[in-house]
C-alpha cells in the first residue's frame, strides 16, 4: 500500500517483491502528479462511483483508474523509465 510518501507492506519479504513495490511506485507518483492529497480524493471518488456502477468491491476496486494504471504496468520491467507524466489518464478511455 502506499501512503505518500512511504510504501507499507505487511511482511519484510514484500520489500523483495518488484511487481508489487513498481505497482506501489507508480501510485507514488500518481500521488505526486496531483499533489497527493487530491489523489487520494478522486481514488476514494472513484471508488464510490464505480461501487454503484458494479455493486461489487473487487470489481470498484479494479477499475479504479489509478489500479488499472498500475495493474497494467506493473509487470513492465521498463515502465518507470519510461512513463510520461499523468499516464494514468490514458486509462480513462479503454474498455471495462
Ligand atoms: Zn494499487
Amino acid at each position: 500500500m502506499a501512503v505518500f510518501p512511504f510504501i507499507l507492506v505487511k511482511k519484510p519479504s514484500m520489500k523483495k517483491d518488484s511487481v508489487l513495490i513498481r505497482h506501489e511506485i507508480i501510485h507514488l507518483r500518481q500521488a505526486v502528479e496531483l499533489l497527493v492529497i487530491p489523489f487520494y480524493i478522486l481514488y476514494l471518488v472513484n471508488y464510490i462511483i464505480n461501487r454503484f456502477k458494479y455493486n461489487n468491491h473487487h470489481q470498484a476496486y479494479m477499475h479504479i483508474i489509478f489500479e488499472r494504471e498500475a495493474y497494467h504496468q506493473e509487470r513492465n520491467t521498463t515502465y518507470l523509465q519510461t512513463r510520461r507524466l499523468y499516464a494514468w489518464m490514458r486509462y480513462f478511455k479503454r474498455g471495462n
